[in-house]
């Protein structure tokens, strides 16, 4: 008995003594390989539109609703169910009818989204690379970028857009402010998770609110003209956390080209074209 147990001592403390041997902890070289692997490795992004977008990891479509709908009436059966539809909109468990006028989120069921996508109406599909950024707006034309104008710093790119286009994150973040900013009208401040921080500035309206997570290719508003702008374009702004101003151009690499002309060409034809999904925003 007694020899037993020694031995399994003795087996159980070798072990201690040859297992971080064995387990060696992963060289750097290996450690850069795998993250430069990451890095390059595309990944796909989807590109919210008009039609099908994204809040809180759900597809749907922002609507604007008016005060006392009731939820049966906007959550149809066969579009959306009504607890996610409380849950995302932060509605008390009880509520039969909304109390107040504003925008709300229609989280699609998934039997809905697969008749859409039958019908041709997806989001738009993009492959990049984990640090590049998606061009976040549909406009093409830079009208101002970042640098001296009129004898003060332009800290970001300016891109026409008409009202009422739709905004896109274009990495992945957390929102840290939400609302009128000034000159900058209109922003949405997002935290980037790669620490960098970004100005989506002049818009209509904000559709995401403080300390969202949102994704590259989310809707986070649509552009307009709101603060000082002498026309609708969207300010892109990118800083590092200790403010210093970076060139938003840079963080766009090819073929950023193909994307907007892919993106537009979708907006425009397959995507909006004579089609409707059943929950158009002014319907409500
Ligand atoms: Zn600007």
């Amino acid at each position: 008995m007694m020899v037993a147990k020694r031995t399994a001592s003795t087996i159980l403390l070798s072990w201690f003594v040859i297992y971080p041997l064995l387990a060696t902890p992963q060289s750097s070289w290996q450690v850069m390989s795998e993250r430069a692997q990451a890095l390059l490795s595309p990944i796909e992004v989807e590109i919210d539109n008009r039609l099908i977008q994204t809040y809180q990891g759900y597809a749907g479509v922002w609507a604007n609703v008016a005060s006392a709908t009731a939820l049966s009436r906007i959550c149809k059966t066969a579009i959306c169910d009504v607890p996610l539809f409380k849950q995302i909109n932060d509605l008390s468990h009880d509520q039969k009818y909304l109390r107040k006028t504003g925008l709300y989120f229609v989280p699609f069921l998934a039997k809905y989204i697969e008749r859409l996508r039958e019908s041709g109406i997806e989001r738009q599909h993009v492959q990049l690379k984990q640090g590049q950024y998606l061009w976040p707006v549909t406009g093409i034309r830079i009208t101002s970028r970042v640098g001296n104008r009129w004898g003060r710093i332009h800290g970001g790119i300016d891109v026409a857009a008409a009202r009422g286009s739709i905004v896109v994150g274009a990495t992945e973040g957390t929102v840290l402010m939400v609302g009128d900013q000034g000159a900058y009208g209109q922003s949405v401040f997002v935290e980037n998770n790669d620490g960098t921080v970004a100005w989506y500035a002049h818009l209509t309206e904000p559709y995401v609110k403080v300390g969202d997570k949102i994704q590259r290719g989310q809707i986070v508003g649509v552009s307009g003209n709101t603060g000082r702008s002498t026309g609708p374009h969207l300010h892109f702004e990118i800083r590092t956390q200790q403010g210093i101003i970076l060139d938003p151009e840079h963080f766009f690499f090819m073929p950023f080209a193909e994307h907007l002309k892919s993106a537009q060409d979708y907006e425009s034809e397959s995507a909006t074209k004579g089609k409707k999904t059943e929950l158009p925003s002014h319907k409500l």
